[in-house]
């Protein structure tokens, strides 16, 4: 999987002025790193350009031109879906290109592919053409890196021995990395609060990165073995593997939210009344944490709605780290989370959720957000939530009374000056109760 535009660097509304400095400085390095490895590349080892290696580079852009221009329909699907981390799935022919041409040709490939992918994909959808570079860039050193491993076996036809099987697969394995590397970095470089989990990316997108690598190590073997044309073989499987990230994506954006990643509230709902239902036949308990931040209102005023934005990406990235996984995480309202513990195995949910809540209070006291603003960076870091807690049996026997409750349990503790955790049917004496109250203010 190549780093498209959206995923390396985060949010669409990404441009270049708002760029934090540190991130323009790893953008140009690895551009400029791209070049000299280009150029290093060519010097030492100056290619034997054949007709058959010009002829390879012509079909394998060709195909990588025709998937593109196949794919569009999926693409503009997908852009409706917004959000949603980009497959182009070029990759499968940029690494055929790094495993079966010299350097500055499989470069070739890889500019061609790539300025075409802008041309008919990325600009109509109004993508920056520095992200653009960046990601050609990542991917002509991934395409050098590879071929360097690949070539470990000194030339030979890595198809033909045990040992150059394993190369291949230490190439796919290397692709892979250096792109996902370079594009973690940048993401979490570009301050947009993406937590390291989110970045990486999920499970599934990385195992199809390796099985369109795993495809290209395919065209390779088919070109090596019978002649270029046999790639063509790879385009039909190609085009309906496209087609499967996109039901996959829309699975994904129907039920996340995306400023966050967390579930959106319509699937929180749907899962967390699926939760008290298994609760309810095993004799379990849960507990409902409604988590409001402190006059965001004043975040937004003083650093712009942008920022706003990082600091809700950031507490949502705090919420998740906080939580096990199988407890449910999801954003409310604009500024209002949702928490589900369940809790078959606690005795004293009561105590135990309002040692989570506060946990979670405490967290998003110390979270530090570093934003942009006109002339440079500024960290914010006075952000407070207030806590309402409701848990069942014991607050209520269905979702809407356990979500009234704990509305109920947050509203005392913003009445009761914020920053703190309530219970609902037991307010005044929560354990948190007595926490530190520091709304937003200046600084
Ligand atoms: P309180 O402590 O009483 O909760 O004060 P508050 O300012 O947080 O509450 P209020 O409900 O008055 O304002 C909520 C603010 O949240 C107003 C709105 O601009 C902001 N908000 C809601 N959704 C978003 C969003 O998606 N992004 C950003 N940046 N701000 C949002
Ligand atoms: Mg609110
Ligand atoms: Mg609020």
């Amino acid at each position: 999987m190549p780093p498209s535009p959206d995923r390396s660097i985060g949010s669409a509304r990404w441009a270049i002025r708002s760029v934090p400095r540190r991130l323009v400085a790893v953008l140009v390095s690895v551009e400029i790193l791209a070049v000299l490895v280009v150029v290093v590349d060519g010097v030492v080892s100056p290619p034997d350009v054949t007709a058959t290696g010009l002829w390879t580079v012509a079909v394998l852009a060709l195909l990588g031109m025709v998937h593109t221009e196949s794919a569009l329909g999926v693409e503009r699907m997908r852009r409706r879906v917004d959000q949603t981390p980009h497959l182009d799935l070029s990759s499968v022919w940029t690494f055929a290109a790094a495993l079966l041409l010299p350097g500055c040709l499989a470069t070739a490939v890889v500019l061609l592919v790539y300025l075409h992918l802008y041309l008919r994909a990325w600009r109509p959808s109004g993508f920056p053409v520095h992200r653009v570079v960046f990601s050609t860039a990542t991917v002509v050193l991934a395409v050098h890196a590879a071929a360097s491993v690949a070539g470990l076996g000194g030339g030979a036809d890595p198809f033909r021995s045990a040992v150059g099987l394993v190369l291949v697969a230490l190439a796919v394995l290397t692709y892979g990395l250096v792109n996902l590397v370079l594009v973690v970095v940048a993401i979490r470089m570009s301050g947009s609060g993406t937590s390291w989990r989110r970045a990486v990316g999920h499970r599934d997108e990385l195992l199809l990165e390796l099985t369109t690598l795993t495809l290209g190590a395919v065209v390779a073997a088919a070109v090596s073995a019978f002649g270029v044309a046999l790639a063509v073989l790879v385009l039909p499987p190609l085009v309906v593997l496209h087609r499967t990230v996109l039901v996959r994506q829309l699975e994904e954006a129907a039920s996340t939210d995306a400023k966050t990643g967390l579930l959106n509230a319509a699937s929180w709902r749907l899962q967390a009344d699926l939760a008290l239902r298994a609760a309810r036949n095993s004799g379990g308990t849960v507990a409902v944490l409604l988590i409001d931040i402190d006059h965001f209102k004043v975040v937004n005023d003083r650093y712009g709605h942008l920022a706003g934005d990082q600091v809700l990406s950031g507490i949502g990235a705090a919420l998740r780290a906080e939580v096990r996984d199988h407890d449910l995480v999801g954003r409310f309202g604009g500024e209002e989370f949702v928490v589900l513990l369940a809790a078959a195995d606690v005795d004293d949910l009561h105590t135990s959720a309002g040692a989570v809540a506060d946990r979670i209070r405490r967290r998003i006291g110390e979270l530090r957000t570093e934003v942009a603003v006109s002339g440079g960076s500024t960290v914010i870091d006075d952000v407070s939530v207030s806590v309402g807690v409701s848990t069942y049996p014991a607050d209520g026997a269905d979702l809407d009374r356990l979500l009234e409750v704990a509305d109920a349990a947050l509203y005392a503790a913003k009445a009761a000056g914020r920053n703190l955790v309530r219970h609902g049917l037991h307010a005044v004496d929560e354990p948190g109760g007595s926490a530190s109250r520091s709304p937003v203010h200046g600084s």
